[in-house]
């Protein structure tokens, strides 16, 4: 069965290993790559793969990329409306979305629009607009296909399983870098150590995230989403070792979960050619080796930005717009070096305190609240 993908931020860490599994599976098409500003890594991704479109989002770069390929009949393109040309491409049947970031919103929305199947790392696009894509997906009647690796295992461990049966959610977390300082330590970490995971190698801003607990916060808001869950039926549980992938307990008390070696290709493959299991190299779990896996619960009082989360999500509404929105331009502004590791939880919670909650908030009233977000921000730093 062959297939045809696009993928929004080609250049990135998750669609480079998109690209890899692309590699080794050639009965899959590429039809349209973008990216932000990488022009040289786009370019050789064009010249490898072969896609009919390509975008920037910054024009100046588009302008370089066209230069460059002048030679293929690749059509060029930029900014947003290249990113939603490349979402209604007739010639895909799946998109995947792994740009960073709520840029996401619009090209997800247009795709499912056009009848394309989501595979879904973006996960900030779920946790700001979740209630106007999943009943848009449903009604369309295409699939949102998780990449992330939690809500892949999650999905994995539903699979031949009565949903009506499922008691609760177990996602699982590294506890990252810091997992076990106390706040006093916590505040001279710079970013140098925030980059430090033990176990994933991903882009800056998600691997930030997993230092303050925020990425799981989104990951709890993901789950609500994708799977149709109440908030207390979502638990947390903090597993260094990074083997169990997430779980799903049954009324019966049973626990299904998905097990493996940290490696993003595999949820990203299971996404792509889903319902079937392709097989794929590397290395294999080995139990002797591993010899223990432990688990404790997360600290919300060291990582606020978990409880943080957990109170967007269970507020509702336009609050996580405004949650994720504090966070990508903390992270940005820590990542640069100009605030300090636990002012971003605090830049979060001032956001969060000055906002007005917009129920239900439309695409608008959602980029009103990133708007609003960031402005508080501006003035406070
Ligand atoms: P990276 O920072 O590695 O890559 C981001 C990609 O998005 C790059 O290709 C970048 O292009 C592109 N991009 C950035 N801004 C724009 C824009 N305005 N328009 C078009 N493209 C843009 O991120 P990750 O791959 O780590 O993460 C991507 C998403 O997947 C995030 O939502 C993250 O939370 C999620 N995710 C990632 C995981 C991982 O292992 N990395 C795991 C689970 C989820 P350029 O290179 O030109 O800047
Ligand atoms: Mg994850």
């Amino acid at each position: 069965m062959s297939k045809k993908i696009a993928i929004l931020g080609s250049t990135g860490s998750i669609g480079t290993q998109a690209l890899e599994i692309v590699r080794a599976n050639p009965d899959v098409t590429v039809t349209a790559l973008a990216a932000g500003s990488n022009v040289e890594l786009i370019e050789k991704q064009i010249r490898e793969f072969r896609p009919e479109i390509a975008a920037l989002w910054d024009e100046e770069s588009a302008k370089k990329l066209a230069l460059a390929v002048a030679d293929l009949p690749v059509k060029v393109l930029s900014g947003m409306d290249g990113l939603l040309e490349i979402a209604r491409h007739e010639a895909t049947d799946s998109l995947l979305t792994a740009v960073v970031g709520m840029i996401g919103i619009r090209p997800t929305l247009a795709a499912i629009e056009a009848g394309k199947d989501i595979l879904l790392a973006n996960k900030e696009t779920l946790v700001t607009a979740g209630h106007l894509i999943m009943p848009l997906a449903q009604q369309k009647g295409v699939k949102i296909l998780p990449v992330d690796s939690e809500h892949s295992a999650i999905f994995q461990s539903m699979q031949g399983q009565d949903k009506q049966a499922i008691e609760k959610i177990l996602i699982t977390c590294s506890g990252g870098p810091f997992r076990g300082r106390q706040k006093a330590e916590l505040k001279e970490m710079t970013v140098e150590d925030a980059l430090k995971h033990p176990n994933w190698a991903m882009g800056k801003k998600i691997t930030v995230d997993c230092s303050t607990l925020v990425n799981k916060g989104l990951e709890v808001m993901e789950a609500k989403w994708l799977f149709d869950v109440d908030y207390d039926d979502i638990q947390v549980v903090v597993h260094p070792q990074s083997i169990i992938h997430s779980m799903v307990q049954y009324r019966d008390g049973a626990v299904m979960a998905q097990l493996g070696l940290p490696d993003m290709k595999l949820p990203i493959q299971y996404a792509m050619f889903y319902p079937y299991r392709r097989p794929m190299e590397g290395k294999r779990l080995d139990f002797f080796e591993l010899g223990t896996m432990t688990f404790e619960p997360a600290n919300t009082d060291n990582f606020p930005g978990l409880a943080l989360a957990l109170k967007a999500g269970r507020t509702g509404g336009s609050m996580p717009t405004v949650f994720n929105a504090a966070n990508e331009r903390a992270v940005a502004l820590f990542i640069k070096g100009k605030i300090k590791f636990l002012e971003v939880a605090e830049l979060i919670e001032r956001c969060m305190d000055e906002h007005r909650v917009v129920e239900n908030p439309d695409l608008e009233q959602i980029l009103a609240a990133e708007a609003e977000a960031y402005e508080i921000i501006e003035r406070l730093k």
